[in-house]
């Protein structure tokens, strides 16, 4: 599941390409983005021991220095926190553009 999702079959296989997960729309849905109930799954299921919904809410409000500290690059996107988030909320998809601003900012820095 840390794959990306692709919108047709256009798109080539290539070296890079570890396998093809074919899934229903209605299983490729999602729900309905809602608040944060802080029921803490997300962070129960990280395997890198992260706070998602934190990450979340930094990368959302532009707190990539903080989120840096939080440890946001040590994510291996595996997609977890989203899957299992009963609010729908879009944790990885925040996530993953919070890592390419630290990324660029560290970029900047050196
Ligand atoms: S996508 Fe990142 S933050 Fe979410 S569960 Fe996986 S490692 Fe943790
Ligand atoms: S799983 Fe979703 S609702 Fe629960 S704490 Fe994480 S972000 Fe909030």
């Amino acid at each position: 599941m840390m794959g990306k999702a692709i919108k047709n079959t256009d798109v080539p296989v290539t070296k890079g390409t570890s396998g093809i997960l074919v899934i229903s729309e209605d299983e490729a849905s999602r729900g309905e983005q809602q608040n944060c109930i802080r029921c803490g799954k997300c962070v129960s299921v990280c395997p890198m021991g992260l706070e998602p919904n934190l990450l979340m809410d930094l990368s959302e409000k532009g707190f990539y220095e903080k989120a840096s500290s939080e440890d946001i690059m040590t994510c291996i996107e595996c997609g977890s926190c989203s899957y299992v988030c009963p609010s729908h909320r879009p944790l990885l998809d925040y996530i993953r553009f919070g890592k390419n601003i630290v990324k660029k900012l560290e970029i900047v820095k050196n």
